[in-house]
Order: structure tokens, then sequence, then C-alpha cells
């Protein structure tokens, strides 16, 4: 039978809407089980080899450009759901398994997921070291066997389809030079070398912790949940701070037709703040359970970036525009209303913080640490997924990479497991620039307090409407001019 492009539309657009709402209903909590494998089987021939190579001969010989970056979307989003089916065994079994092994420092069982949260509550350093090498213990010997097999089968699909490596194979799919990012992350580590060390031991001294050079990784966890500062963060305000901020920049959460806020307690909703999109823009979901405390506020004002940039996308555009395409585009969106939550000036008029600046600073060493991670990680990954990946380095690259990226003696076990797929990380790396650009494209036509502006809000509105057309560059570079770098965001460290 020929390839029907029409069609082989069609079916992505509702695979993607029956798939984004059954999670919806499972993480929110409106049913136990995530049932996705029939939504799979229904929908199978989107991810069959034969319409993954018809989609990509499409592409290749496509003349008009606006075609051709449609099916470009098109053949990453095949190629991600084949690759996925390829791997979905190893990815059930370990899911299976990290939801229901244990890990055991000698004092009694721990779930394996619990570990990151046991560490952050845990005032002993010594325990907290011995959940960490407990931890990696079950991660060597249970889970990364599995990992591998799942790698060496991604890799291999991408050599199958020609391409001579899976860092080639992303290259192209994603449509972003990944050489050029690590080069530009590899500057901005180098340009945040001295800034980091007297950031993080402010941040280290606060939280009663060793400075770096003592410090391991196992005391992170600690010092990102500080406590200390969850009085200015109260759960009973969170909700209400979020839709003064909207109302701020003209827009009221309530009267969005196509919003759907949920924020009712349920036994089995996600803890955690996320956003699903059934259909662009016509039914997005921002849901919440509000537990408070500055991370909470984080993930839920990030999360709520991703709603309003899919909720105000024009209805009118392709499927491919709507909902595929680059995805450093809305996270660069979700960082922007994120970083709200470490401006004094929003802490001051929102929350009424009198002193913001130690949730200011606590915000600006997280961020940093996540920056130098994902960079180190971006050059971790281009190695492991590159042409000639000598396996048996490969943990000892990782760890090297990391430890001096972050300054922490960092665990060779999570070689694989921290490994993000398809360089999501790219996405992260490149929405934080881009979000920079925005923030100071903002302040400068709308003043410091931009967050409280109705024509802040109007001009936002405009970028959201182009969904994901365009990439992060084409985007920056039609709405302001401007080339993505990361001089504005190490600027931001600058001593
Ligand atoms: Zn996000």
């Amino acid at each position: 039978m020929p390839f029907d492009l029409d069609r082989y539309r069609e079916r992505a657009e509702t695979f993607g809407e029956e798939l984004s709402r059954e999670y919806y209903r499972h993480l929110a909590g409106h049913k136990r089980e995530l049932e996705i494998e029939p939504i799979y089987e229904t929908y199978g021939d989107l991810f069959d080899r034969d319409s993954v190579l018809a989609l990509r001969d499409l592409a290749a010989g496509a003349v008009n450009a606006d075609e051709g970056r449609r099916l470009r979307y098109l053949l990453h989003f095949g190629f991600d759901g084949l690759v996925g089916l390829e791997t979905r065994a190893e990815a059930a079994e370990l899911a299976g398994l990290e939801a229901s092994l244990e890990v055991d420092a000698g004092d009694g069982a721990v779930p394996y997921r619990a570990v990151v949260i046991e560490q952050a509550n845990e005032s002993d350093a010594g325990r907290r070291a011995a959940l960490e090498e407990a931890r990696n213990g079950v991660l060597e010997s249970r889970l990364n066997p599995i990992y591998r097999t799942a790698l060496e089968r991604a890799h291999e699909t991408c050599r199958e389809f020609g391409w001579p490596s899976y860092a080639d194979a992303y290259t192209e799919l994603r449509g972003i030079d990944l050489a050029r990012l690590r080069r530009q992350t590899a500057e901005f580590l180098t340009a945040t070398d001295g800034a980091y060390t007297p950031l993080m031991d402010a941040q280290l001294e606060r939280a009663g912790l060793p400075a770096l050079g003592a410090l391991r990784r196992s005391d992170m966890p600690r010092l990102f949940r500080a406590p200390g500062l969850d009085r200015h963060f109260p759960a009973e305000r969170l909700i209400e701070s979020f839709e003064a901020t909207l109302a701020g920049l003209g827009m009221k959460l309530r009267e969005q037709p196509n919003v759907h806020l949920d924020t009712e307690s349920r036994p089995t909703k996600s803890p955690r703040a996320f956003c699903s999109t059934p259909r662009v823009p016509e039914e997005v979901y921002l849901v919440i359970a509000p537990h408070g405390g500055r991370d909470d506020y984080a993930a839920l004002f990030h999360e709520g970036g991703h709603t309003e940039h899919y909720a105000n996308t024009e209805a009118g555009l392709a499927y491919e525009y709507r909902q595929l395409g680059d995805n450093s585009v809305t996270e660069s969106f979700a960082f922007l209303v994120e970083h709200l939550v470490s401006d004094p000036d929003w802490l001051r008029e929102r929350l009424g913080v009198g002193d913001p600046e130690p949730a200011v600073e606590h915000s600006r060493a997280f961020r940093l640490v996540m920056l130098r991670r994902y960079s180190a990680k971006l050059a971790y990954e281009l190695d492991l997924h590159g042409v000639s990946a000598d396996f048996a380095a490969m943990p000892d690259l990782y760890s090297e990479l990391l430890s001096d990226a972050v300054r922490v003696p960092w665990p060779r076990a999570s070689w694989l497991a921290d490994v993000d797929d398809g360089f999501y990380a790219a996405c992260y790396l490149r929405a934080w620039a881009l979000e920079t650009h925005w923030r100071a494209a903002l302040e400068e036509r709308f003043g410091e307090s931009w967050f409280a502006n109705g024509e802040a809000g109007e001009w936002l509105r405009g970028l959201w409407r182009e969904g994901q057309r365009l990439n992060a560059d084409e985007l920056l570079g039609e709405a302001l001019g401007e080339e993505l770098d990361f001089t504005r965001l190490a600027a931001e460290y600058r001593q």
C-alpha cells in the first residue's frame, strides 16, 4: 500500500491525543492503571520501519521549505516512536524494577526511588553516603545491564537507518548543531569557573554542609531541599500567586476555557506539578497537588509556562507546529515563568518577602549547578552516542566530566541511567540560554516589573501564538533579530 501522508498526520495527532489523555488521567490520580499498551497497539503502524523510511524519503525530497520542515518534525516523531517500541521491553522492566527495588544502607530498606528524598531529609552525612553507595550498588548490578541492552539497540537502529551514529541521527532529527552547542557550553563552563565555587560555598555554609572539595554527591539533595526557605513559599498561596501573576500579564486563568486547572487532592495523584496537552490549544491540563516550598513553586510556575505557551498557540497551525518541533522553545517559556519565583521584585510584590536575597541566591546556585551539570552531560552524551564510542571507557569519562563541572566526586554508576533520550539535554541547555534573551527583552521594553504589565503579556502571547513552528534560533531571530548564545547567561554569574 502506498504511504498516505495525510492519513499519517491525522493518526499521529489522535495517537498523541489518546496517549497524553491517558497519562493525564493516570498521573492526576483519576485512574490507578496506566494503560498505554492498547494505544501503541492501535497505532503501531505509525512506528513501523516502512512508515518511518517513507517519511525520511519524503523529507529528503521536499522542495517546499514549509513542507520539508513539517516532514522533519514528523520524521523525528516517527523515529522516536520506533526506537521506543524497539526498547519497550527494557523500559517496562526498568520501570518495574525502579518501582519495586529496595536499597538497604544497613539500617532498613528504603524504596529505590525514595533515596533522594531520604538523603534530603537526613541530617547524618554518613548515612546519606551509605544510602548513595547502596543505591549505586543496586543500579550497577540490577539496572545497568538492562540500560545497556536498550542503549545498544537504539544505536543499532540508527545505523540500520544509515546514520553513522545516534549523535548524527539526532543532530539531523532535531535540526540542532550539537557539536556547536557543545563548544558553546564548554565556553560557558570556562566563563563561570571563577564564580562557581564562591557561590556554592556560601550556600553550603548556610546549609551547614562541607565546602566544595569535601562535599559528596550524596549531600546535594540536602543542599537543595533548603527547609529554611519554606516559610516564604506556603502551600496555600501557591495557586493564588500563580493566578495573580497571570492576571498581572492580562490573563485570567479561570476564564481560559481550554485550560483545565486540576488542584483537587486524590490519593494517587502525582506529587509533582505537570502539564498535559491532549489537544493544542483546545485541551490543556495544569495539574497540581500543592504542598509548598521553593521547589513546589518552581515546578508549578515551570509547568504553568508550558501550559500558557500551548494554550495560546494558534489553533489554525498545522499539527506538527502545535504538537511537535523544537522543545527548546516551550522549555524557554517554562524557564521564563519559573524564573519569576527567584526574581527579587516578584518575591517582594507577589509573596511579600521582605528580604528576598536568600531565596534569590539559593536559586542562582541551584541553576548554575544544573547548567554546569547539563553542559558536562551534553559533552558526555555526544561521546557516548558517537561513532566510535568505547563503552568500557564510558563510566570513567562520565565521572570525570561531571566531577570537573560540579566539583563534587561524581559516581560512575549512573553513566547509563543519567542519559536523556534523544539528546533532550540539548533542549534544556538551549532553553536556559533562550530564556535570558526573552527576559532581557521584557525588561528593556516593560521594565523590571514586566510581570505586572499587560503589554508584556500581549508581547508574550504574540510569541506563543507561533507554537513550535520555528525552532529556538529562528524564533529568536524573527522576534528580536538576535542569535542564540550563552554569553548573557554567563554574564548573570559574572563576579
Ligand atoms: Zn519543561
